[in-house]
């Protein structure tokens, strides 16, 4: 059965949310006994037991939630669902939602990728259909949108908590939600209705004051606040936003900030409630979700006091006057290199990369709102006004069906195509390395721009010699017209078809669709729960049904060989990439071949190319560790700064768990990956001397010593026995609770699950 969009799924449980917080909240009040931030509203009102509530000291203590909702999409699905089928549980214990969104190619526009799709994915929409419709949650085939924006559309309310194995969750916060990306294995928590486990996030209070004005947009805020934080600035944080500012901004606008809140590495962001989420819940036919939020509206803000003395009750306080923003193009290779808009020709410049744009992309699940695109298209129409012809080929990925032919029916879709762009499916495509690029010589580096969320080397097309600027949709338009890096939208001007030059006027755009959203759209498949058979051939490519990992034999690691110590940003995109892997992402075998393919190694500065103890010789990552698996060899990967940073990806720590990987140790891990590796069983470690990391040699034999007497807040010995008969000897920590530990023991949080059971 198709469900309307325009119906409220789960109407029921979000009655019961808005009715119990009020006393959920009185209770929290009680027990703390002050003021309180928005965010530790939404926290403490989740708790996993009402009944035991206590103070949480943040970045520090670890809390168990019970989340409102849950999401997976078509790569984070299979294996989280694979994981699920192990519990042998007959139903999923929360509303849920399926998306399928991130193996859609995009190659010759929508609807022929999405043909070719629907038959070059079918293993696996088919096992998402079944499981969908058997397990419980709503499934969205390929082509209703990419998930942040149908879970916008359709399912996120104000006060509210989510978790979806994305990273990009947070999107949510536009309707005042606090979502948060996890792994699979995390989501298995949510799906089986047991505890959820973080540690309390610190808070970083970002007060907005005055209002955009002409060309800056919300994308400004967050490209700005990148800039500010750093990719690491928001690790174990939540972003909490307030202030006069906060209210001028529309619910999608608050949505992109959100969205790239996963870029500063933040745990969520969240937004107060205000008129602009009102009326988006009410134009996507949710007005009964909005009545019931009013009602509560009060404590859908941070108290008084947090707002007159902020810097009393977040850990940090960064002021952003709206009034004072100009357009800002981060990039390339990293999304916090932040250049305001009159800084980028020179920066471009200096560094010696490509001035001539040779894409320019709109839309994604980042920038796909009714007021993007009119504000984009404002832009495209000054150019064809004036019968300019853009000089960059421009595609639009615009983010959901439901958007799409709001746009279609309204003429702005038509906007772009005059310009001769090429709309691709509504999905995640050229964000996630799903994209056939026609590109001339892609051994040279060559720059592209974005109004997408991420700017990794070869996050796009695959391509790592790809240079991605990220940027406001009007101003990736802009930036298309000239196609140079160079040009200046706010003082340059262009020539007209007839001659006379002229300077673009600054955008404007709607908020909502004046004719309300487009109804013509098909919605989800809504589960009936009927136990069908879930077939897995033994031989399907694309899914594997998984053998549990080994519980931990109770000894010390002893001498095990370094599979690699990466150097420098070493992403999830670098450990397990996508582009051509993304299909296998449920057949833990398959996948594996992908292990640690764009790391660095330190010692040689390659990828691709480890010191194979076995062999005596460089090999893949991927080849090596699995040589050690099948000689029964365990080894170590050791990391740089904030390892494993990047997206929610839990085949990051699955892959080289499969492959024999004991430990990893980093100078810093980043946080869901972090829980990832705990959750698969692996022992995450960091030096507790960050220095220390010089110290381990290419060809090192390490040992983890007093793995016995492992406990909370105490260190283990590493020792790495040199080449040369020498050795070196340091401490390493973990971040490990009496719960986690338990999943090292026994080899996985889901053994730790069965056996307790
Ligand atoms: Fe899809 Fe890109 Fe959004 Fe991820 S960030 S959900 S890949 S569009």
């Amino acid at each position: 059965a198709q469900a309307s969009t325009a119906s409220i799924r789960d109407f029921a449980m979000i009655q019961a949310f808005y009715r119990n917080y009020p006393s959920r909240l009185a209770a929290v009040r009680a027990k703390l006994n002050r003021p309180l931030t928005l965010s530790e509203k939404i926290l403490y009102t989740h708790l996993y037991d009402p009944k035991n509530i206590q103070e949480y000291k943040r970045g520090a203590s670890y809390a168990e939630f019970r989340p409102d909702r849950a999401g997976t999409h078509d790569i984070g699905g299979p294996m989280a669902i694979l994981q699920f089928m192990t519990s042998g549980r007959d139903r999923i214990a929360l509303p849920a939602a399926m998306v399928c969104d991130h193996l859609v190619t995009a190659n010759a526009g929508a609807r022929k990728d999405i043909l070719f799709a629907d038959q070059f994915n079918k293993e696996t929409y088919d096992f998402l259909r079944d499981v969908s419709r058997r397990y419980g949650f709503d499934f969205w085939p390929a082509g209703s949108g990419i998930c942040h924006q149908v879970f916008l559309e359709n399912y996120d309310f104000p006060g509210g908590m989510m978790l979806v194995t994305d990273s990009h969750t947070p999107t949510a916060c536009g309707l005042g939600m606090l979502a948060i990306g996890v792994g699979g294995a995390d989501l298995v928590d949510a799906l089986m209705g047991t505890e959820w486990e973080l540690k309390m996030p610190k808070l970083i209070g970002v007060k907005l004051t005055g209002h955009l004005q002409g060309w800056a947009s919300p994308k400004d805020v967050i490209l700005k606040l990148a800039g500010i934080l750093s990719t690491k600035g928001g690790t174990n944080c939540v972003i909490e936003y307030f202030g006069d500012g906060a209210d001028t901004l529309s619910a999608t606008g608050k949505a992109t900030i959100g969205n790239m809140g996963a870029e500063v590495g933040s745990t969520s962001s969240v937004f107060p409630y205000d008129s602009h989420m009102k009326s988006y819940l009410q134009a996507t036919g949710r007005a009964a979700v909005a009545s019931l939020a009013d009602g509560v509206a009060k404590d859908l803000h941070a108290d008084p006091e947090v707002l007159a003395h902020p810097e009393k009750f977040f850990d940090r306080v960064v002021e952003i006057n709206l009034s004072e923003l100009t357009p800002y193009i981060n990039g390339p290779l990293s999304p916090d290199a932040a250049m305001p808009i009159d800084k980028v020709g020179e920066t471009v410049k200096s560094k010696g990369l490509p001035q001539n744009i040779e894409v320019a992309l709109v839309g994604s699940c980042t920038n796909s709102s009714y007021e993007d695109f009119t504000r984009a298209a404002s832009i495209a129409r000054q150019c064809l006004d004036k019968g300019v012809k853009i000089k960059t080929p421009l595609i639009v990925v615009p983010g959901s069906v439901r958007i799409r032919e709001t746009l279609k029916r309204d003429g702005i879709l038509q906007t772009f195509e005059k310009l001769n762009a090429t709309v691709m499916t509504t999905a995640c495509g050229p964000c996630i390395g799903q994209w056939k690029r026609h590109i001339g010589d892609p051994s040279q580096k060559n720059t592209i721009i974005e109004s997408f969320n991420r700017n990794f080397a070869g996050r796009n097309d695959g391509n790592k010699k790809t240079q991605a600027f990220l940027a406001s949709p009007e101003m990736v338009v802009a930036m298309a017209i000239e196609g140079d890096m160079g040009f200046n939208p706010l003082k340059n001007t262009i020539t007209g078809a007839n001659g006379a030059s002229f300077k673009l006027a600054a955008p404007t755009g709607e908020e909502l669709p004046k004719k309300g959203f487009a109804t013509n759209v098909k919605g989800c498949v809504i589960p009936d729960f009927k136990k069908i058979e879930i077939k897995v051939s033994p031989n399907a490519e694309r899914i594997r049904l998984l053998t549990p990992f080994a519980a931990w034999d109770g000894k010390d690691f002893v001498d095990l060989p370094l599979l690699i110590k990466a150097k420098g940003k070493c992403t999830t995109d670098h450990i397990s990439p996508g582009g051509k892997w993304l299909p296998y992402r449920g057949n833990i075998d398959r996948i594996s071949d992908n292990l640690l393919e764009r790391a660095v190694n330190a010692f040689n500065g390659r990828s691709q190319s480890v010191w194979n103890v076995v062999n005596k010789d460089y090999e893949t990552p991927a080849k090596t560790a699995r040589l050690y698996k099948n000689k029964g060899i365990h080894s170590v990967i050791v990391g740089d700064d904030n390892y494993g940073e990047g997206s929610s990806r839990e085949h990051a720590a699955m892959e080289p768990r499969y492959l024999n990987v004991s430990v990893v140790l980093a100078k810093s891990l980043a946080r869901i990956h972090e829980s990832n590796l705990k959750k698969q069983g692996i022992l995450a470690l960091t030096f507790v001397n960050p220095k220390d990391y010089d110290k381990i040699r290419e060809k090192d034999r390490i040992s983890v010593l007093g793995l016995k007497e492992l406990a909370p807040g105490k260190t283990v010995t590493v020792v790495c026995k040199h080449e040369d008969g020498t050795e070196d000897r340091f401490q390493a920590a973990h971040s490990y609770n009496e719960k986690q530990l338990s999943w090292f023991r026994a080899g996985s949080a889901l053994n730790a699950m069965k056996k307790a059971a």
